[in-house]
């Protein structure tokens, strides 16, 4: 309602997109032509929701917007409110300056981004697309890094991984913790969790991998530059995936897929033994795979493969199995280079030196239903 208002009041006609009672989408259109050209259009696309906070956590309230030391702190003020305000000004900016545009450029404003619901994208999309059908969208991603205060570069995401969930389960015999016994399921799902905790996939590279880690080795520092130009050969490949993967968790991520163990269910008292025992894990894998990812790559010696290829873990002496919860659609490539990439570098201050750099992303941010 509030973004509507905004737009009235500069005079461009905005629509509420009504998905669920209470959430909706806003959309509003600058026309180049009297009938639209979707397969040219520009959608400018960001979320209004946020994730929900641990407010004892936090300095200061997160929905006040509070500004201090130049920062302005608040849920969201990155993911992606921070968008959101940008594609808002640069679309109003656009209507100001009024020039003769060669496409329409949309504005789009969505809801249920972190939670995947009833009011996601892909809801608007399957009631809704001919209100925002275009052929180039900008969406949250990529990231601007900074060192030593300046920008070092702007990555632009070309691509995303695809988050996998995944459920471990433990079996065993229950009974009074007076009584231990060997096929306790805690003991194993431990066991299990520690496994798929310490494991480390192998190294897989994407073009989009492939290209940022060529494009960052011209602007890192001599030595980091080597270890990147070093990560596909066949003497030094080994040795720079470890170096790069220790030098940032970002990088290790981008490098393979991963698995992180997150949440632990078991028990009702503490001296009973329970019969089961649930592990949760958040997994990546990374992107541009064929239609079934699940393999087990490694075999079924190490937790992560085997919970990747959702199989049953017998090699620890673990008795159960792996289970994917929900699964994102594949993540199919963008475009990388070209006019986009140019386009953003021309937009630089005058001044500012920097690479727009491609990237792939950690987590996703729903942009498969819209490729
Ligand atoms: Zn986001």
């Amino acid at each position: 309602m509030y973004i509507a208002a905004v737009l009235e009041k500069e005079g461009i006609k905005a629509e509420i997109l009504d998905l669920t009672p209470g959430r909706s989408a806003v959309v509003a259109r600058l026309r180049s032509t009297a009938t639209p050209d979707p397969s040219k259009a520009l959608l400018l696309v960001a979320h209004m929701d946020v994730v929900g906070v641990e407010k004892s956590k936090w300095t200061v309230d997160p929905f006040a917007a509070v500004e201090k030391d130049g920062y302005l702190y608040g849920r969201g003020a990155i993911d992606d409110k921070g968008m959101l305000a940008a594609n808002l000004a640069a679309f109003i900016a656009l209507k100001r300056a009024n020039p003769r545009l060669n496409r329409d450029v949309i504005f789009l404003a969505t809801a249920d981004e972190e939670q995947f619901g009833d009011a996601s994208v892909k809801i608007l999309i399957a009631k809704y697309w001919d209100k925002f059908a275009a052929g180039f969208a900008l969406n949250e991603g990529g990231e601007v890094l900074l060192k030593n205060g300046k920008v070092q570069y702007v990555a632009v995401q070309a691509s995303e991984k695809v988050p996998v969930n995944v459920t471990v389960i433990a079996r065993g015999t229950s009974g009074h913790a007076s009584m231990p016994t060997k096929d306790n399921a805690v003991v194993h799902l431990a066991a299990a969790v520690a496994k798929i905790g310490n494991y480390s996939a192998p190294v897989r590279f994407t073009t989009i991998v492939r290209r940022y880690f060529e494009q960052l080795a011209a602007i890192e520092d001599d030595e980091m530059a080597k270890w990147m130009r070093s990560l596909d050969t066949p003497d030094r490949g080994e040795h720079a995936q470890r170096v790069i993967s220790d030098a940032n968790p970002l990088w290790n991520s981008m490098l393979r897929d991963s698995i992180a163990p997150t949440m632990l269910t078991a028990g009702v008292r503490a001296n009973v033994i329970p019969g089961e025992a649930r592990a949760a894990g958040g997994a990546d894998e990374t992107g541009e795979r064929s239609a079934d990812p699940f393999r087990d790559p490694a075999g079924c010696g190490t937790g992560g493969a085997a919970v990747f290829a959702g199989k049953r873990i017998v090699c620890h002496n673990y008795k159960g199995r792996g289970e994917r919860v929900f699964q994102c659609a594949g993540a199919a490539v963008s475009v990388h280079g070209g006019h986009g990439f140019r386009a953003i570098e021309a937009a630089r201050r005058p001044g500012l030196r920097f690479s727009a750099v491609p990237t792939e992303r950690r987590g996703f941010a729903a942009d498969a239903w819209r490729r």
